[in-house]
Parts: C-alpha cells; structure tokens; sequence
C-alpha cells in the first residue's frame, strides 16, 4: 500500500497516563480507515495528535513523506488533514455559510477575516469562498440553511456543518471524530453515503464511531485501541470476531457493570 498518512510508534503522555503508546498505522488515499475502542483508549488524542492539538511525545506522522511533528494546527490543516471535533465547536455568531468558511481559512491568502468579512481580502477570493460554501452544504443537505445562524440546525445538522467545514480546507485526509454522535439514523445512513462519495474522490477518511452498524458498514479496514494501545487491525469482518477486541469492550462493560 502507497502511504498518503503513516503513523509511526505515536506516544502521548498526560501526567503519568499513557493515553497513547507506540500507535503505528498507514492509510492510503480513498480509503476509509475506523478507529474503535472503549471510552479513553486514546482515539480523540490521536486526532488531536494528528492535527496538531498535541504533540506526540515519541514517534512520527508523515503526510505524502513529510513529517507533521510540531506543525501547527493552521500548518497541518493548510498541508492536508482536517477534522471535526467530538464536542461541536459551532460559532454561533456566524451565519451557517461564515462557518463552513472558518474552514477555508488555511486556504485564502486574505485569511478568513478578510474572507468572510471583506476586510481588505480580494473580492475574487471571497466570491469564491462563497461559492465553495453553497456547493459544500449542498453536498451535505444544508444548502437551504445557507443564511441562517447554526441555532435553526438540528444537532444532527449541526455535525454535518462541521463536516462542510472541514471539507472547505480541501483536505487529503478528513477525520470525524463521533460523527453521528446526536444524529438519527437516517443522518448516519446519509452521512455514511456521504463519506463513500468523498472517499471515492480520493480523500481519506478517519472515522471514530460509536455506532458499530455504521462502522462496519461503511470502512474499508479498522484500528483498534485499548488503554492507548492498538490491539487489533483488520477488515471489518476480522475484528468483528477478533478475541482482544471483544474482550476489550466486554471488559469494560463488565467494568460499568460491577459499578
Ligand atoms: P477516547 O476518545 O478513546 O474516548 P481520549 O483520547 O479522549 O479517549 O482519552 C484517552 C485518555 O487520555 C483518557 O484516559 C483521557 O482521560 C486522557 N486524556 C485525554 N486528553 C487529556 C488531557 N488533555 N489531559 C489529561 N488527560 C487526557
Ligand atoms: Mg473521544
């Protein structure tokens, strides 16, 4: 497999946890990779450690063979990673369509201030971002919300928003983080449709999900984590039968029921 993103032995120490520990893991353009695991087995500290948020205490992240060890969050999203956040980071202040364009931020010479707001940034760029906006919530179903503040959207909707955004920084790799988190099943279903299109177009996707159904439905081949560590690796029809995985999630279920 050509590598497009290779994760290599990626450490993450907080305090004397080790959230994550020696992580190693490639993906290739157009495929769609899940990363599983119970509650803190370090699947949102990845996603954080590959855009930037933190930075790996060992180990390496290469986009296209170039490390993105101590970029900034800007610099990783402008070389090709972006991401949506398991807790919604919505900017009620802005119109639907000013969101998506927080994400093309790392794309506009004018930057998003001038962008959005026309302060000073070239009227051609900002007519574009606009543009760029209205066909993004078109492919998410939102175009109709276009104009309204993100308080018309459904929490659901709202989930699809931030994918808008994430898909206006024209990534090579887009991680969801809990995507269906809040959603209906038929948002998942159509959000499931929608990552087989973006996939197919040769964007990678990461996807952290709870919901097994989706999961299993929609990724090519999935990660397993456990107290930080990976514990499986394989298709779907793989890890649904591999012995650490369910022990993983029995054992902690058994955890919650002891409490
Ligand atoms: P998951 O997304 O798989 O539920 P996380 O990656 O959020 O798990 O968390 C993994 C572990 O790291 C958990 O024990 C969590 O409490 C801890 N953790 C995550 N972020 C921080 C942080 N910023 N400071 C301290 N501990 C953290
Ligand atoms: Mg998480």
């Amino acid at each position: 497999m050509v590598e497009l993103l290779s994760v290599r032995d990626v450490g993450k120490t907080f305090g004397g946890l080790k959230a994550l520990d020696g992580v190693s893991f490639g993906l290739a353009k157009g495929e769609v990779l899940g990363l599983v695991g119970p509650n803190g087995s370090g699947k949102s500290t990845m996603i954080n450690v590959l855009s930037g948020v933190y930075r790996p205490d060992g180990g390496d992240v290469r986009l296209d063979g170039r490390s993105l060890v101590g970029a900034k969050p800007s610099a990783i999203a402008a070389a090709g990673l972006s991401r949506t956040f398991q807790n919604l980071q919505i900017f009620g202040g802005l119109s639907v369509r000013e969101n998506v364009l927080v994400g093309r931020d790392c794309r506009l010479r004018s930057g998003m201030l001038g962008g959005v707001f026309g302060l000073g940034g070239s009227l051609r760029e900002e007519r574009e971002a606009k543009s760029l906006a209205a066909d993004l919530l078109e492919k998410v179903g939102l175009a109709r919300f276009v104009d309204a503040p993100p308080s018309m959207l459904s929490y659901g909707q709202r989930r699809l928003l931030e994918v808008a955004r994430a898909l206006a920084a024209d990534p090579k790799v887009l991680m969801l983080d809990e995507p269906c988190a809040g959603q209906s099943q038929a948002e998942a279903d159509a959000l499931a449709v929608l990552i087989r299109a973006l996939a197919k177009t040769g964007i990678a996707v990461i996807v952290i999900e709870h919901n097994m159904r989706f999961v299993m439905n929609l990724v090519d081949r999935i990660v397993a984590l456990n107290f930080g560590r990976k514990i499986a690796e394989g298709t779907p029809e793989a890890i649904r039968g591999d012995e650490a995985v369910i022990e993983a999630y029995l054992g902690r279920r058994g955890h919650a029921e002891r409490r």
